[in-house]
């Protein structure tokens, strides 16, 4: 009896090639890749008995030795070719994220096992029973009268898989389902003629093959790690959360974020940086595979890691974070620098904690900001019902009903001028008034709304608001010079900002000048032509302007001489420490250096009287001191009748 075996020595070549490449590549150590490795390794075996038993066969030739190799030989191809078939059913649920099907089926595992004992059965009674095979003298390999079953077995686990993929081929991408439908041709033609030619050992081939368009296809998206990080990359890993979400899927999900990562990027430049992520990379795969706790490393852009696994228990996820922050607060050495990682941790579980993307991805963004600034290992659960934490999560839908509903407000802070003894002004400040969480301060979803683009919206209403008041108000009757309204850096890149200013004033009949717009110098930072056209237009219009937060910034001094505002607020920073002697003079200078320039200086968060007196006090040769005074000594910011009230009251 002669068997072709070069079929079964090309395809060990190429599965020994898969099984090298995919113990060597980087890449996560989950369920599904597991499963794999142990597919192509079983793959492997079943081609190694194939094979021996065939050349001993070739040998033709009766030694006990041959004989003994024959039995062997077969068994181990028929135990390892089997068993592909019923694991190849475990890796499609894993490989499309839905094993928790599986897993959560007694059904689904007593049909599995059932079918696998009953195929481990047929082989170890078989030296008895010679059903699937026997081997004769001399050396020949003969089929057994039940091999059928073998068959049969091999085409459950086959169509059980299928039908798994036709089931859920929703979320199981085209080139996907392409591939297992090619791969089913493949392999039953391979299986067909090995079963009618016996002496062509084509079918493992047929296997290999399909291995082969499983590793070019399949894995291509799945295991794509980002050569650069060594990690998951950014598109692949929300396609994988997007997929667990819809399915349902349990995990936890371990977000891990450099929050000194810019930092770290300036201090090392680009490439040594790109070296530090990897070694993050490494050192992550590291921990998790000491803690044997299963996962699929990912990267999340600016500095943020996570781990996703299917471990839904939160008691093993903890010691792996609780090793990820101690290991992270050592020194690592990157090229010829020492750096310290400044890490922030989080443990989420889905569907538990989170089930929904949109609200996933936004806390990867920011859940360092959100949950609080602790080096801790801080668990999402716990911070559900804290009220920060709620309203930073829940901000876009806050905003969205303030604006439905009207929930915004302006209050107006009296602005005290050191030099006539009396209240000229006042900054108008927005107030919202949540129906579930109360007041909420402008300091809090002010940023938030820049980031959503919501800020547009406020902007028009505080706008509206305000030159509604002016128009509502006579104030050279109150002694009030202008309203100061603060203009958030996206609004003074708005293209239409002049003209729609200029159109609301002039259908309400109010003056240019009793309009000072702040601005700050993020503002003119983001693009400055466009910031400079919109003030220099609404400047030779009339409108007043200030520089907010003077002091916060880079305190741009070119900025100062080149925009034309008419006034400059010192930040509360500056007050906040005026009895550091160091500041003391900083204060002294930048107000004298402010008022050279020609303009008016205001300090803000003045508290007590103490400071409003030393700023009144400051005297130079030309000037003496700062002229105008905002904060809480005078009074705090009131909703509009009271303002009105509280003014007249000093008039
Ligand atoms: P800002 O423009 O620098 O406003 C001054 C802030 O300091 C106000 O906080 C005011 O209430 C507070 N303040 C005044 N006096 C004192 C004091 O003596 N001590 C202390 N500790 N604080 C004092 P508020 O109203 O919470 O606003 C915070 C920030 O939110 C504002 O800073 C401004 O940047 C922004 N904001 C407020 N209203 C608006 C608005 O209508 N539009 C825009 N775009 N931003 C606004
Ligand atoms: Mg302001
Ligand atoms: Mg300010």
């Amino acid at each position: 009896m002669n068997n072709v075996i070069y079929f079964d020595i090309s395809a060990f070549i190429i599965l020994v090639i898969f099984v090298a490449t995919l113990l060597g590549r980087r890449q996560a150590r989950d369920r599904a890749n597991t499963l794999l490795l142990i597919l192509i390794e079983l793959a492997t075996l079943a081609t190694i008995g194939d094979f021996v038993s065939a050349y001993v066969e070739n040998a033709s030739e009766y030694t006990r030795m041959g004989y003994i190799l024959s039995n062997v030989f077969n068994y181990l191809f028929y135990g390892a070719h089997n068993l592909l078939f019923a694991i190849y059913t475990l890796y499609t649920y894993a490989s499309i994220d839905i094993w928790h099907i599986y897993n959560q089926s007694k059904k689904l595992k007593i049909m599995w096992w059932s079918v696998v004992v009953f195929g481990a059965l047929l082989l170890l009674t078989n030296p008895f029973t010679h059903a699937i095979f026997e081997i004769t003298e001399p050396v020949v390999y003969t089929r057994g009268s039940l091999i059928i079953l073998n068959y049969i077995y091999a085409a459950f686990f086959a169509a059980w898989s299928l039908g798994v993929v036709i089931k859920y081929r929703y979320i199981v991408r085209r080139d996907k389902i392409y591939t297992i439908i090619i791969l089913y041709p493949i392999v039953i033609t391979a299986a067909v003629v090995q079963a009618l030619i016996p002496g062509m050992l084509v079918e493992m081939l047929g296997v290999a093959l399909a291995v082969l368009f499983f590793m070019i296809v399949m894995q291509r998206h799945e295991y794509q790690i980002d050569p650069v990080v060594g990690a998951m990359k950014y598109t692949t890993s929300v396609e994988r959360i997007k997929r667990i979400f819809r399915m349902n899927k349990p995990v936890t999900i371990i977000l891990i974020k450099v929050a000194n990562y810019s930092n770290l990027r300036l201090y090392l430049g680009q490439s040594l940086y790109n070296k530090y992520l990897y070694m993050v990379s490494e050192l992550l795969g590291d921990i998790a595979f000491k803690h044997s706790y299963p996962v699929d490393l990912f990267y999340l852009k600016n500095g943020t890691y996570g781990y996703l696994s299917d471990e839904y228990d939160i008691n093993k996820a903890i010691p792996v974070a609780e090793t990820v922050k101690n290991r992270l607060a050592g020194a690592m050495n990157v090229g010829e620098y020492t750096v310290h990682t400044d890490a922030r941790i989080c443990i989420v579980r889905c569907p538990e904690d989170i089930d929904e993307l949109a609200t996933m991805m936004s806390l990867v963004l920011t859940f360092h900001e959100t949950m609080g600034d602790t080096k801790d290992v801080m668990l999402y659960a716990e911070h559900r019902n804290d009220r920060n934490f709620m309203i930073r999560n829940e901000m876009d839908d806050i905003l969205a009903r303030a604006l439905k509903e009207n929930l915004f407000e302006m209050y107006y802070q009296p602005i005290y001028s050191t030099v006539e003894k009396r209240f000229v002004s006042a900054e108008a400040l927005i107030r919202l008034k949540d129906e579930k969480y109360g007041v909420i301060s402008p300091g809090i979803f002010i940023p938030m709304a820049e980031n959503s683009g919501a800020i547009h919206a406020i902007g028009d209403y505080v706008l509206n608001a305000v030159f509604d008041f002016i128009a509502r108000n006579d104030l050279e009757e109150l002694g009030l010079k202008y309203i100061e309204i603060n203009l958030s850096a996206s609004q003074c890149i708005e293209v239409d900002l002049v003209d729609k200013i200029l159109h609301m004033i002039a259908t309400k009949g109010i003056d240019a000048d009793k309009v000072s717009l702040e601005i700050t110098e993020t503002a003119a930072d983001i693009n400055p032509a466009i910031v400079d056209s919109n003030v220099q237009r609404l400047h030779a219009e009339g409108i007043r302007f200030a520089l907010d937060d003077y002091g916060t910034g880079y305190s741009n001094i070119r900025r100062v001489t080149t925009l034309p505002v008419e006034q400059v607020k010192l930040d509360k920073e500056f007050v906040e420490d005026i009895d550091n002697p160091k500041m003391w003079i900083v204060i002294q200078d930048t107000i004298k250096m402010l008022r050279e320039m020609g303009k008016e200086v205001l300090v803000e968060g003045v508290e007590t009287e103490e400071v409003a007196h030393r700023l009144t006090e400051i005297k130079t040769d030309l000037f003496q001191g700062c002229e105008l005074i905002q904060g809480f000594y005078f009074c705090k910011p009131l909703p509009e009748k009271e303002f009105v009230e509280f003014i007249k009251d000093r008039l």
